[in-house]
């Protein structure tokens, strides 16, 4: 069994991105964190209805070397897993216990994404797809039988061949989907361990 989790939202807390900011400040003294937030919608890129923030873009702009950067945030606590959700290092040592072959499918600019990825301890020796293109269309490619956990309700643009479940883990509550809606990870944990036994 293939299980795929998203990154954004579903493993990753997006919405404390103003940490990062804040860290490169502190480490880039020529850099102002409301400075950094200000320019940022510069770089957000759009495709279709989707849209990615491409910081490593932004950083370059500064004249910054953005892998460099990267490396040494990843080196400083905001890799302690602060900026990972409750509950995910169980859901994923769970699902591995049980053989599952868990992997982390993730939209936006490859640097950025892994970058993200590399502050999640939970995440450490999964393997990382990133994608500028719709997940729908990776999935029709390969038509492997699998699992997605996602945070946007895409269950009715994805394929036969994958079982969708969504979380939603910063407040916002579903009705009447067609796929289940989960509301913590550990509950998703409990979902997968009914579904394997
Ligand atoms: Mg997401």
């Amino acid at each position: 069994m293939i299980v795929y989790l998203d990154l954004d939202r579903t493993i990753f807390k997006t919405n404390d991105s103003e940490k990062i900011l804040l860290k490169i400040a502190e480490l880039y003294p020529e850099l102002d964190a409301s400075q950094l937030e200000k320019d940022r919608t510069t770089f957000h890129e759009t495709v279709g209805d989707l849209y990615y923030w491409d910081l490593g873009r932004q950083l370059s702009t500064y004249g910054l070397d953005a892998e460099e950067v990267f490396t040494e945030l990843a080196g400083t606590d905001l890799a302690d897993g602060r900026l990972e959700y409750e509950g995910a290092a169980t859901l994923i040592s769970s699902l591995q216990s049980a053989d599952v072959d868990v992997r982390v499918l993730t939209f936006g600019p490859d640097d950025y994404q892994r970058f993200k990825a590399s502050l999640c301890p939970s995440l450490r020796s999964l393997a990382v797809t990133t994608t500028l293109s719709p997940k729908s269309e990776l999935f029709e490619a390969s038509e492997e039988e699998c699992w997605l956990v996602d945070d946007k309700p895409i269950g009715n643009e994805l394929p036969g061949n994958v079982s969708f479940v969504q979380v939603s883990l910063e407040g916002q509550q579903y009705q009447q989907l067609d796929w289940p809606v989960f509301y913590s990870l550990t509950d998703v944990k409990e979902f997968f361990d009914d579904v394997m036994h």
